[in-house]
């Protein structure tokens, strides 16, 4: 498409010392202006594959193109990385005895001081940090560096931000704030951004596109909502929805008659008085805050369901449930 500003083609990048490890003919691409999400478990590649598109990794085999040109590596400049693309890692770099103004302003030239000093203000108002201002970085907590780290990287007209778990110091409730911040950002100033996470709701809560990673391979890929509701992988899923998979014999003493792997999301479980048949037994209830997670068994098979009327069942109750939407997948499918 026209206005493509990120293209990966066929990366691969396997460490030496760990055979089966980094990235493995990875390829797709990204629209200027998207936020995407990369996410996956620990180890399954995400900072690797995000430090080859920045060009900090010597890569194996395949190309990235930044606006239609090759992604230098390492080897091939003076300084690793890419002049156009601001990257924030977990360690965040920043001077930490400076305070939180001069951080972020020492990514801008001298040769205009107002607008210097408007451009660092009006950024630090973006990221609600404007009375850090003259605190230090070292007496911040590590949320607060996280938004300067990401203001630092913004500050000089970024047009390609990288984010490595940029959630991992937040505590929950700034992280919903700070997600939402990026989103604003995002679509203010048409920045485009890769973030990378262990936690899938940040993917299913921000990115327009999402990529998920399993094991260095790219397992599917697309709007959050269509990998959601029509997920290609039983992981998928699970890691996305804490999906219920039985196999067909277990799926078979349910009633449902599949010779095939049965799956469907806690949600997709309808509770309700009327049917005489399908009785399950709640072996446990888990509190969700507005809801509750029940376990529920019957014939010897679990599944999970959820429940908004709180405690309208109980522990050791009966109910009857009807699982009426699942997917199905080959026996062998992962
Ligand atoms: P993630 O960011 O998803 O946790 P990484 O990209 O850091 O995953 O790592 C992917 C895999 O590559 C892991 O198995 C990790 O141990 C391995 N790995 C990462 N960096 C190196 C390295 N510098 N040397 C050797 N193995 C590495
Ligand atoms: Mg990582």
């Amino acid at each position: 498409m026209d206005n493509q500003i990120i293209s990966v083609k066929h990366v691969s990048k396997r460490y030496a010392t760990a055979p089966y490890s980094g990235v493995n003919d990875i390829s797709f691409d990204i629209q200027a202006g998207q936020i995407v999400a990369i996410i996956g478990e620990s180890g399954s590649g995400k900072s690797t594959l995000l430090k080859s598109i920045f060009g900090l990794l010597k890569l194996d085999s395949g190309e990235v193109l930044f606006n239609g040109k090759r992604v230098l590596g390492p080897d091939e400049q003076l300084i690793p990385g890419h002049k156009e693309m601001k990257m924030v890692t977990q360690d965040f770099s920043l001077n930490i005895y400076a305070k939180v103004y001069d951080n972020i302003a020492s990514m801008l030239s001298n040769t205009d001081i107002s607008s210097k000093n408007s451009k660092t203000v009006a950024m630090m108002q973006h990221l609600h940090i404007e009375h850090l201002r003259d605190k230090k970085i070292i007496e911040l907590s590590g949320g607060e560096q996280q938004r300067v780290a990401i203001a630092k990287a913004l500050v000089s007209d970024t047009k390609m931000l990288l984010l490595d778990e940029p959630f991992s110091q937040v505590d929950a409730l700034l992280k919903n704030q700070l997600r939402a911040d990026l989103k604003r950002i995002a679509s203010e100033t048409g920045v485009t951004i890769i973030l990378v996470s262990h936690d899938p709701a940040d993917g299913l809560f921000l990115a327009d596109q999402l990529i998920l990673l399993k094991d260095g391979k790219l397992l599917q890929q697309g709007k959050p909502s269509d990998i959601y509701n029509d997920p290609a992988h039983i992981y998928t899923a699970q890691i996305l929805g804490n999906a219920v998979a039985l196999t067909p014999a277990d799926a078979e003493k349910l009633g449902i008659h599949a010779n095939q792997q049965v799956v469907f999301y806690p949600e997709w479980v309808e509770l309700k008085a009327s049917w005489a048949s399908r009785r399950f037994e709640v072996k446990d209830v888990y509190y969700k805050g507005f809801f509750e997670e029940l376990l529920l068994e019957r014939n010897g098979v679990q599944i999970r369901a959820i429940q908004l009327n709180r405690e309208a069942h109980k522990k050791n109750d009966h109910v009857q449930a009807n699982i009426g939407r699942f997917l199905t997948f080959d026996v062998d499918a992962i």
